[in-house]
Formats: C-alpha cells, sequence, structure tokens
C-alpha cells in the first residue's frame, strides 16, 4: 500500500514514495509556490515573535547596550 500525501499547494494526491521527487508536493512549481508562501508567513511571524521579545526582560537588556554604545 502506498501512502499518498494532499500537495499542500493544489490539493492533489501524491504518492509519497521516493519516486515522488518533490514530495509532499505534486511537483516542483507547487514546491516553489509553497516555499515562497511559507517564507513571507514565517518573516510575518517572526516579526510578531520579535515584537514580545522586546517586552520581556531581553528586551531591557537591548535598550540598556544602546544607550551605552550612544554615549
Ligand atoms: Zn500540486
Amino acid at each position: 500500500m502506498v501512502v499518498k500525501v494532499d500537495c499542500p499547494t493544489c490539493g492533489r494526491k501524491v504518492p509519497f514514495t521516493a519516486e515522488s521527487r518533490w514530495r509532499p508536493f505534486c511537483s516542483e512549481r507547487c514546491k516553489s509556490v509553497d516555499l515562497g508562501a511559507w517564507a513571507s508567513e514565517r518573516y510575518r511571524i517572526s516579526g510578531d515573535a520579535r515584537d514580545d521579545a522586546a517586552s520581556s526582560d531581553e528586551g531591557e537588556a537591548g535598550r540598556y547596550e544602546g544607550s551605552k554604545t550612544q554615549k
């Protein structure tokens, strides 16, 4: 029995075997499309994470470090 996965980009069934070179995507095109979307999504999320970290202790340390080098 061959395990099949849905192509994350177009939803087509892709056999999860060594022959499916672009698994879990059905093709190179679908893979590059998804990577592009993933990269922009990740950029947005990491931006939010940085924002969150700025309000923690690490953010305080960063501000102190900044004022020290300014002098
Ligand atoms: Zn696809």
